[in-house]
């Protein structure tokens, strides 16, 4: 490693690891705030200045919105870069700017105030127009109206897509849509005052494949855009201003992590199959198209788990059933012929669609809200449309569809009676899906776990999110820092819960996976095995340590850890426990 740091202190910040690596660089801040506008009056001398002011921004605007179509063009492609040509034409529009520049002329405050209450006036008349269109058009003018008011207060630079150098983001806050939007060569390391493993941030950061370390409180206030740091992911920690000797040390951790990394890699080419003799699912979570290279990258045996949400996250606006259809097509034929477990919107909580928070109205408790089911149910056409995208990408491949977050049989009844009315409207249009779909649910909901012999009527599958499972069985709200060490996967009512689950599944003889966090952590994955799961799904990256110890133990001794654990009253114990059977049969961690 070089040494670029300066001779200031070196300071260890300790949080919560969220994703391995380890990483070395300068810092970018990202504040994560609304824009706050200051209104105050512009005398009538400096009134030619003012307007200038606002001729600058726009022009800068239209400058910043060129260089980033360019760079999506070269990335993504032609069609990914359209949007943008919808954003230039909004810093065209006469009657926004002329409008604006009257406003000023009529109250005589600063040139923001201006802007923002004519802007807001546009995207308050355009999204209550009745044609899907011009309702679009509110999301891109909301866009660049963020963007001329940022350039007009001086912050342009404090926007996450705009990076380019490779910097370590530190942010106070971090949404999915926030952290999706990093230019993938550019977010070297993803640190947050808030957070903890399971938040969707953390979840990405993990796909993406960056050391992310949370929950580190107040960081982002106390550094700054170009200080250096260094991020070490395995063990959660950040240490400002690293000495030589630090990063000596951090040079040899890496080369040792290194080469256990290869060590996994090399044994994951191999099946996963106990010393018994018995073959383990183990299934990939992703989401979005790019990350099918890393399926296959890292044999996992299909997708357990694709979020489609992250489609809907930072696109301008609602993607179309076509334009659906054509991203599960993508990832159906490429992880062909192996199965793609399509989730269905788990939009809402801390994953609204930012382009049109009209959908997303404040709510006191967004975890317990209108999320995921009970959005699509609410919201019929937006559900359909994507009911019928999977169910015509239905027919390029193996697909299972599978709904978040239900809570007992009426949700899935209701559910399932809207992908009826899909199916009857495709055979009228003559085009083909798989008639034999299967249908799954996931089990994440006390409610759901309590009735999953009720539910496995209506499924043909069960995939267990922990996640969620963990943080509405504990109550604890799986993003906040302050209380992540009470999240605990080893707490016996959870224990408990998951024996019950898998018993009751396989009585009524419907299979049944894992595809939150739990199943990607070495340390729990012989204990799911033990209680009887019958898949495992997880990020990618992870797979290999996974597979290395389903390849160490058996079969057998999982299920005795399994019985043993069950008769044990703390988690601490149980942790331990776990621990233990993993140590000794793995050498490295
Ligand atoms: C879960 O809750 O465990 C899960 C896999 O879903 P998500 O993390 O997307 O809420
Ligand atoms: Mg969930």
């Amino acid at each position: 490693m070089s040494t670029d740091s300066s001779a200031k202190d070196e300071i260890v910040v300790q949080g919560i690891s969220a994703s391995q690596g380890i990483a070395y660089g300068q810092i970018f801040v990202y504040l994560q705030s609304k824009v706050e506008i200051p209104a105050y009056r512009v005398g009538p001398d400096k009134r030619i200045d003012e307007i200038a002011r606002f001729d600058k921004a726009l022009l800068v605007t239209r400058q910043q919105i060129s260089k980033i179509q360019a760079e999506v063009e070269r990335t993504l492609g032609k069609n990914e870069a359209l949007i943008f040509d919808a954003h230039l034409l909004v810093l065209e529009d006469e009657a926004l700017i002329s409008e604006t520049i009257r406003e000023f002329e009529t109250t005589g405050l600063n040139i923001e105030t201006c802007f923002d209450t004519v802007s807001k006036k546009y995207i308050q008349a355009f999204s209550e127009i009745d044609d899907e269109y011009l309702r679009e058009r509110a999301g891109d003018i909301r866009d660049v109206a963020q963007r001329v008011l940022q350039n007009l207060l001086g912050h342009a630079e404090n926007s996450l897509s705009q990076l380019v150098e490779r910097r370590i983001v530190v942010a106070n806050d971090l949404s999915p849509s926030d952290s999706a939007g990093i230019n993938r060569g550019s977010g070297m390391a993803i640190v947050t005052d808030s957070g903890s493993r399971t938040s969707h941030a953390a979840i990405v950061a993990r796909s993406m494949q960056v050391p992310a370390v949370v929950g580190v409180r107040d960081l982002s206030n106390r550094v700054k855009t170009g200080e250096w740091a260094l991020v070490d992911g395995y063990d959660g920690i950040v240490i400002l201003n690293p000495s030589e000797d630090t990063l000596f040390r951090y040079g040899k951790i890496q080369t040792q992590k290194k080469s256990v990394e290869i060590r996994l890699l090399e044994a994951n080419r191999q099946k996963a199959v106990t010393l018994d003799g018995v073959e383990v699912a183990l299934m990939a979570n992703i989401e979005n198209v790019e990350e099918v290279a890393h399926v296959k990258e890292f044999f996992a045996q299909g997708v357990g788990l694709y979020r489609t949400e992250y489609l809907f996250l930072n696109a301008s606006r609602i993607p179309t059933e076509q334009e659906q259809f054509l991203a599960y097509k993508a990832v159906v034929e490429g992880i062909s012929p192996n199965p793609v477990i399509i989730r269905t919107l788990d939009l809402g909580a801390d994953k609204p669609m930012t382009s049109d928070p009209g959908l997303f109205p404040k709510e006191d408790n967004p975890f317990m809200g209108s999320r995921a089911i009970r959005f699509c149910l609410e919201h019929k056409d937006l559900f359909k449309d994507q009911l019928r995208a999977i169910l015509l990408a239905s027919h390029h491949g193996k697909v299972k569809l599978m709904y978040p977050m239900i809570s007992g049989i009426e949700e899935m009844a209701q559910a399932n009676g809207v992908l009826e009315e899909c199916k009857a409207e495709l055979r009228q249009r003559n085009q083909p899906f798989d008639e034999v779909l299967e249908v799954g649910a996931m089990i994440e909901i006390p409610s759901a776990a309590a009735t999953v012999d009720i539910l496995a009527k209506q499924c043909d599958f069960f995939s267990i999110g922990t996640n969620d499972l963990i943080q509405y069985m504990l109550a604890i709200d799986r993003g906040n820092d302050r209380i992540a060490h009470l999240y605990e996967p080893a707490h016996p009512a959870i224990l408990r819960t998951l024996k019950r689950i898998v018993e009751d599944a396989h009585r009524m003889e419907v299979p049944v996976g894992v595809c939150g966090e739990m199943a990607s952590d070495p340390v729990y994955a012989p204990l799911l095995l033990g209680l009887g799961v019958d898949s495992l799904s997880m990020a990618p990256r992870l797979l290999p340590a996974v597979k290395y110890l389903v390849r160490a133990m058996k079969m057998s001794d999982a299920r005795d850890l399994a019985v043993e654990v069950l008769g044990m009253a703390s988690s601490g114990d149980i942790y331990a426990k776990c621990v233990q059977f993993h140590r000794s049969r793995v050498a490295f961690d």
